[in-house]
């Protein structure tokens, strides 16, 4: 912060919604503390404006309508009327909540939390995170399960969003490590956009996009999206494939490039292996067959290919349009198989860059705060990685048995396998797919404990104990950007009513359960300051890919910085694999041969229609910050499902009048709206709304609809399709 003593005071800070991670100035006036009995900001310091910080590389200054609107998500209405203000508990199942000081809160939840692990065992006890926390924050949580309660059912609402790519990465260059930078954007010859409506999920990198194109009218545009989005509308070549046929389409188009001779032989013979099997599995995914499988035109295919292998350089980027699907790892790889066959990675503008939905998706992966993971990059299945872990944080071993993922922590809740759910700053009683499940799952739990920051959301409903969280303009910590840049959070506000840092809640209780499990011994959390867990994390990353050892809390002050950062660094690495030594131990790149799988359910009679679900420019996730801005309603102010008005004549169905949408696993009721971006026997409709907008409490919006089949490799469901069918809505 500065200015002190001057009317206005600025803090330096990121934004928290979205993963281009772009820096803000909050501007506040008032001095003094709040405090807990001041009634959640009524007094004290209160933000007047946020802008754009000129000096952060990622948005060199801009915000869009979500950044520069983040004032009025903190103001003292919204502070007092919108925000958990105290602990609460109920004296019993189905009783309303009731307010509880802390002390009595932590020693009610450390007692309940180990009487369960005595009578069930540790891996009884679930937690359920967020890529909204910050790395401090992920670094407590997975220090509580791991290394306290002693079981690795960690996982992360990122699972949702990223978990594919971790795996493509892994899989493919032998690290959890996006190659490319923001920079390669305006570098690029051809960028190949492929699921991911950066226009409205990543607004300033588009902008970014935007200029480099007006700066470079040659540059090429491929977006690839079953929908014509405001990111397709601008691209040079749309390819609006079947659902689901993304694998097709990239094989279609290596064997184009092996065909026509665009392929890099020397690249290949040099830093990679494994192009015989692909080239075999690829051979009769002929242009033709891809263009059967994907509804595309053979010449279309064929342009793509060219384009790509041809340009100086190709970048592609991409997100939710490829991860969320069950064969999510395998869209990933086949995409980093076209890089790796043509040369096209490991020079500025060159690359494979995959895009975070959350602001610090990628902190979580560096944490290892996920079923799959472990700290420094680490895996849990690998015993040698367990025990430098162990040995980090001073404990006498990291549990062996397989953590469960998203999907499996709800399902063995809801098969009575887990007893105590414990979930941080994510909303799955609306997030999550196939909602009837979740909530019996919650319904089932013997304790549920809900971290959150905003009230009222649907998952509080559940909840036996809620713990209000500080949360953006109030917290200090790290975030983790899409181009691996580290950036300072810093707080500009004392906390509202008596809301507490995530990674300090996680402190107090975890110290409670040392009284039992760890009699005599030091504390693991022996935490003062929040620079402490991220030190921690720091030592973990030493001598792994990407390794931070050089990197300080004052170096951060400073500037975001990019991983990796070793000791001694005076710079950061840009782009990886410059060198063309990939991360697998022989040095190599792999090409992963995985063949086309359809969806997990199908188009039919009875469910004739393919929906997808995704974001809109000015909502964020279940709208528990972005919706308490009433200028962010201004262009979408309530959910409408998308369909070609074809299908909707067809149907004999009216605009703007209520249509019952139901799959197999439940009903929704919502306006329709005919739109001719959305291509035949197909629908849409925006993530956003849960029950608390549709319905009524006791509704599960529009996750009522999607499934939880979800990728063998990511374990990430298929949140981007599913089968449905469409009605009219009888009105009594
Ligand atoms: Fe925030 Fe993302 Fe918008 Fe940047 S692009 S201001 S990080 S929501």
């Amino acid at each position: 912060a500065s200015g002190a003593g001057a009317a206005v005071r600025t803090t330096r800070s990121t934004c928290p919604y979205c993963g281009v991670g772009c820096g803000v100035l909050i501007d506040s006036v008032g001095d003094g503390d709040a405090g807990a009995g001041a009634g959640a900001g009524e007094v004290g310091p209160r933000i007047v404006g946020v802008r754009g910080d000129p000096d952060h590389p990622a948005n060199h200054g801009r915000l869009c309508t979500k950044g520069a609107t983040l004032h009025l998500t903190a103001t003292p209405l919204v502070r007092r009327q919108q925000r958990l203000l105290r602990p609460a508990w109920r004296p019993t199942r189905g009783a309303p909540l009731q307010p509880r000081d802390w002390e009595a809160t932590e020693r009610h939840i450390a007692g309940q939390l180990l009487a369960i692990r005595a009578r069930h065992g540790p891996d009884a006890i679930g937690f359920y995170v967020s890529g909204q926390l910050l790395t401090e924050d992920y670094h407590a949580f997975n220090k509580l399960a791991r290394g306290l309660v002693g079981t690795n059912n960690i996982d992360s609402n990122s699972r949702l969003c990223m978990s594919a790519a971790v795996v493509g990465y892994k899989q493919s260059l032998g690290a959890d490590a996006p190659p490319a930078c923001y920079e390669d954007l305006e570098r690029t010859d051809c960028l190949f956009i492929a699921g991911s409506n950066t226009a409205w999920a990543h607004p300033i990198l588009f902008r970014r996009i935007e200029a480099a194109h007006a700066a470079r009218p040659d540059m090429k545009i491929i977006v690839v999206d079953p929908r014509r989005t405001e990111t397709a509308e601008f691209a040079d070549l749309h390819l609006a494939l079947k659902p689901g046929s993304d694998v097709a389409l990239f094989h279609g188009m290596l064997n184009a490039c092996i065909w026509e001779g665009w392929i890099a032989p020397d690249f290949i013979e040099r830093h990679t292996a494994g192009f015989a099997a692909l080239k075999a599995l690829v051979r009769t995914m002929t242009p033709t067959e891809a263009a059967r499988l994907t509804g595309l035109g053979e010449t279309q295919i064929l342009q793509a290919a060219q384009w790509f292998a041809q340009s100086p350089s190709t970048l592609s980027l991409y997100c939710m349009g490829l991860n969320q699907s069950s064969s999510g790892a395998a869209k990933n790889t086949a995409l980093i198989n076209l890089h790796l066959a043509t040369g096209q990675i490991g020079r500025a503008g060159a690359g494979p860059f995959s895009l975070t939905g959350q602001p610090n998706a990628m902190g979580g992966r560096e944490t290892g705060g996920m079923a799959s993971l472990l700290p420094g990059h680490r895996d849990p299945g690998n015993a040698a990685h367990r025990a430098e872990v162990a040995a980090l944080w001073g404990v006498d071993a990291l549990p062996a048995a397989p953590g469960k993922t998203a999907v499996e922590l709800f399902q063995a809740a809801a098969d009575g396998e887990i007893k105590a759910l414990w979930i941080a700053c994510t909303n799955p009683a609306q997030s999550m797919p196939d909602q009837a499940l979740v909530r019996a799952a919650l319904a089932r739990c013997e304790l549920v404990i809900l971290q959150e920051a905003f009230a009222g959301t649907a998952t509080a409903d559940f909840a036996d104990v809620v713990l209000p969280a500080t949360t953006w303009a109030e917290k200090e910590g790290t975030v983790t950007n899409s181009e691996r840049r580290i950036s300072r959070v810093r707080a500009a506000l004392p906390p509202a009513g008596e809301a507490r840092a995530d990674w300090r809640i996680v402190r107090d209780v975890a110290r409670r359960m040392e009284t039992v499990l760890r009699p005599g011994r030091p504390s693991l959390f022996a935490w003062d300051r929040v620079e402490q867990p991220w030190i921690e994390h720091r030592e973990s990353t030493r001598g792994r890919d990407l390794d931070i050892g050089g990197l300080s809390y004052a170096m951060l002050e400073a500037a975001p910085r990019q991983w990796p950062w070793p000791e001694g660094a005076s710079a950061a690495k840009e782009r990886l694999y410059e060198d063309g030594r990939y991360a697998h131990a022989d040095g190599r790149a792999r090409f992963i041969a995985k063949p086309f799988a359809p969806t997990a359910e199908v188009q039919d009679a009875a469910f004739p229609l393919a929906l997808s679900t995704g974001r809109l420019r000015d909502q964020w996730h279940g709208m528990s910050r972005s919706g308490t801005v009433a200028r962010l309603f201004a262009g979408e102010p309530a959910p409408a499902l998308s369909m070609h008005p074809a299908d909707i004549a067809r149907r004999l169905l009216t605009p703007g009048s209520l249509v019952r949408v139901q799959s197999r696993r439940g009903p929704l009721i919502v306006p329709l709206r005919a739109d001719d971006s959305v291509g035949p026997q197909r629908a849409w409709l925006p993530m956003h709304w849960g029950s608390e907008f549709l319905g009524g409490r006791g509704q599960c919006g529009i996750n009522a609809l999607t499934q939880s089949a979800f990728c063998p490799d990511a374990r990430q469901p298929e949140l981007k399709f599913a089968a449905v069918a469409v009605e009219a809505v009888d009105l009594p």
